[in-house]
């Protein structure tokens, strides 16, 4: 019996998620040492976490043998004192990953429907598939997301609209008279998602005043995470924050421990350490500079993009991913995005990036030959 036909349709029917090849893998099968291998595949820090959230971290390891505490009472403590929200309006996620589906798990159904934009976060189609909801995909402007799109797309049906600002895989934005312009137009019986993983990275004139928004729009949802520019990708933690009937759906659906206790209090940490942080923007900023002139020096374009990542458009986007991989650079391909000409590559320090277009230019070469 295949025993895959017990599984609804909606399931089977599921394209898994393409994560960035892990280093040791590639080693593996390019007969590379570890340490040769350069990863900018998955928008992690260059500069890992900081060694306060280090020390944090182990100060808690003597505690592994209990449960973490299930209401994070003092993550939520510290987030609510940044954002001015309450307890009762904010949802943790192992990852914002976990939040994004959350909100899917809480408000979609078969016979419903979520929105999103071509070339959007692939989560999104993902998390509205596994609850046997319908994806309606608007097409996208410029690779970008198109207000009017989005809004021509939503349904009778519809629960939720996905926004990603910046979006992954292409870095683009919309502005806050943009992004407030749309959801001002969106009907309040449609939640709207804003996924804000990279909003750190964002110009101050170009941050959007999401949370304050929370006030006037009671179908609002921002999502968080401290994967990216806090350096805790493998810890897994990321937060939800929306209006108190809208975070207590969510977190009925919640696993009661969901989030583990060395991210609690890495989480904490982390949102203490300024310092750090602005350590990793400028390298953020300085480092896209140096890809994006490299670029313009090997005559390529690509998607001028706000968050610690760029997509490039290489044409036979496959090959050239090839021969990086031979060379131990990993870097996204993105034709599953739609994308089948581009490869996003994450901000590295200086040297990654450096290895990097030094592997693309001969790819390059190669390729053309
Ligand atoms: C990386 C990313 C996330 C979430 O990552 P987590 O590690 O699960 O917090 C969410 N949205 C976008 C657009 C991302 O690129």
């Amino acid at each position: 019996m295949d025993l895959s036909e017990l599984a609804p349709g909606y399931i089977r029917a599921i394209a898994p998620y393409q994560t960035g090849k892990p280093i040791a893998e590639v080693a593996r099968e390019m007969g590379l040492p570890e340490s040769d291998i350069v990863k900018l595949a998955s928008n992690e820090n260059p500069l890992g976490a900081s060694p306060r959230v280090l020390a944090a971290i182990e100060n808690v390891i003597m505690e592994l043998a209990r449960y973490p505490d299930g209401n994070g009472f003092t993550l939520k403590t510290a987030l609510a004192a940044r954002h001015g929200v309450g307890l009762e309006q904010i949802v943790l996620g192992n990852g914002s990953n976990d939040v994004l589906e959350l909100a899917a798990r809480a408000f979609l159904m078969p016979q419903t429907s979520a929105v999103y934009s071509q070339h959007a976060f692939a989560v999104y189609p993902l998390a509205t598939q596994v609850v046997g909801a319908r994806g309606i995909e608007a097409p996208a402007k410029d690779f970008g997301h198109d207000p009017e799109a989005l809004l021509a797309a939503i349904a009778d049906d519809t629960r939720i609209l996905f926004i990603a600002n910046p979006n992954n895989p292409t870095g683009t934005l919309l502005d806050p008279v943009q992004l407030l312009g749309l959801i001002e137009r969106v009907p309040e019986n449609v939640l709207v998602v804003l996924d804000e993983a990279y909003t750190e990275y964002l110009p101050e004139e170009m941050k959007s005043d999401s949370v304050g928004w929370l006030k006037r729009f009671q179908n609002l949802i921002v999502t968080r995470t401290f994967s990216k520019a806090y350096g805790l990708a493998g810890l897994r933690v990321g937060y939800a924050l929306a209006s108190a009937q809208v975070a207590s759906m969510m977190n009925r659906v919640r696993q009661p421990f969901n989030v583990n206790s060395l991210a609690q209090a890495a989480a904490v940490m982390a949102m203490q350490d300024e310092a750090f942080l602005d350590e990793c923007l400028a390298i953020n900023r300085a480092g896209m500079v140096q890809l994006t002139d490299g670029f313009k020096r090997l005559g390529l374009t690509y998607i001028p993009s706000y968050g610690n990542f760029v997509a490039v458009r290489v044409g036979d986007a496959a090959a050239i991913n090839l021969s990086l991989l031979k060379q131990g650079v990993i870097v996204r391909p993105v034709a599953n995005y739609g994308l089948p000409e581009h490869l996003r590559v994450s901000v590295g320090l200086e040297g990654e990036n450096k290895v990097f277009l030094q592997a693309l230019e001969r790819a390059l070469k190669e390729i053309k030959k």
